[in-house]
């Protein structure tokens, strides 16, 4: 990446946030977009005033124009957490649509390679385990996750019509459940509700039995993954994930295991069209990409408890 110009959209969020920095570690010019709907200025603070990084507040799915040189469009503009995308439906479906479609627009105008963070969300609540790029989902198109799920969906069609019918170096990547410092508190993401609630001693609340399965990945890894997809001539889509699969009652034992807490673990309703099991086949990833994850779960989620036990103690926490 050294000496190229890489936008990232939604680059003041969650995973936005570490491309634009490693992006710049590894010497390249950084223009970071985003309308900070789920995301902050706060995550890139200590990037402004590095001469190769900009932050342009932009709604993506409005006008769109980054002057001079661009190599490489990272698209990662979208709410993740299911409790942001259920509070801003319409912007979701929209900035999954439109705002792919302005992406791919300045990827074309800019003869630049675009890398779409699409999600496993793609498989639904799926029917072959663990995924394999090759299946193609379950999704119900008109349930409430269907604004996410089906906005990357369309995403992944409106990619894959931009490289076949206009030419343009595109990539998919199908991200898994990433975690780590940085995350919202609040975001209503299980991590870092599970990590928030057992630092604070509260109830540890999982969702319906707690007999459903994902796979977490930390996000160094993630972010490895999808930096050697976008250095590679691979379209994908490929699988970007940590197969150390786990039940959600693991997954709250753990962390509160690991965070020294005593709270209870309660359980609550399940969300509608919740999928029982989450596990990426990484094959393609490893062939294609030399990629797999290396951080273990103990060992990222101690380092994830670890930031939260510092941010949720900050008078500027962002915990919201
Ligand atoms: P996030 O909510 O922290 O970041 C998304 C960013 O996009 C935010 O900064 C937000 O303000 C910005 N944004 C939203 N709408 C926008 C618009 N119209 N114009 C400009 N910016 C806009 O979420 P995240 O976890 O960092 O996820 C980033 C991307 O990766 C998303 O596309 C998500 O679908 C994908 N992804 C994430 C995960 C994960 O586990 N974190 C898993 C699969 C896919």
């Amino acid at each position: 990446m050294n000496g190229s110009r890489v936008v990232v959209t939604g680059g003041a969020g969650f995973l936005g946030s570490y491309l634009c920095e490693r992006l710049l570690e590894g010497g390249a010019a950084v223009v970071c977009l985003d309308n900070f709907l789920t995301g902050s200025p706060r995550n890139v603070e200590h990037l402004i005033g590095r001469p190769a990084f900009r932050l342009v507040e932009c709604d993506l799915t409005g006008f769109v124009h980054v002057p001079g040189q661009v190599d490489l469009v990272l698209h990662f503009a979208s709410a993740a957490s299911p409790a942001d995308y259920l509070r801003h439906p319409i912007e979701t479906l929209k900035v999954g649509s439109m705002g792919t479609l302005h992406a791919l627009g300045l990827a074309a105008e800019k003869d630049a390679r675009l890398v779409l963070a699409s999600t496993s969300e793609v498989y639904g609540d799926p029917l072959e385990h663990p995924q394999k790029e090759t299946y193609w989902g379950n999704v119900n198109p008109v349930g409430p996750r269907s604004v996410y799920d089906e906005a990357k969906r369309f995403a992944e069609a409106l990619t894959t019509a931009y490289r076949d019918s206009r030419g343009v170096d595109t990539a998919i990547a199908r991200i898994f459940n990433t975690y780590g410092p940085r995350m919202r508190p609040h975001d209503g993401r299980a991590i870092p509700t599970f990590i928030r609630q057992a630092l604070l001693g509260e109830p540890i609340t999982v969702t319906g039995d707690g007999s459903q399965t994902r796979s977490i990945c930390y996000v160094d890894d993630t972010v490895d993954g999808v930096l050697a997809l976008a250095a590679s001539d691979f379209a994908g889509p490929v699988n970007i994930g940590n197969p150390a699969e786990m039940s959600m009652s693991e997954l709250a034992e753990t962390i509160r295991d690991l965070a020294g807490s005593a709270s209870p673990v309660r359980f609550i309703e399940r969300p509608v069209d919740d999928p029982a099991v989450r596990r990426p086949d990484t094959t393609l990833a490893e062939e294609r990409l030399g990629w797999r994850p290396r951080v273990d779960p103990l060992t990222g989620l101690r380092r994830t408890i670890d930031w939260f036990e510092k941010e949720l103690s900050s008078p500027y926490s962002v915990a919201s």
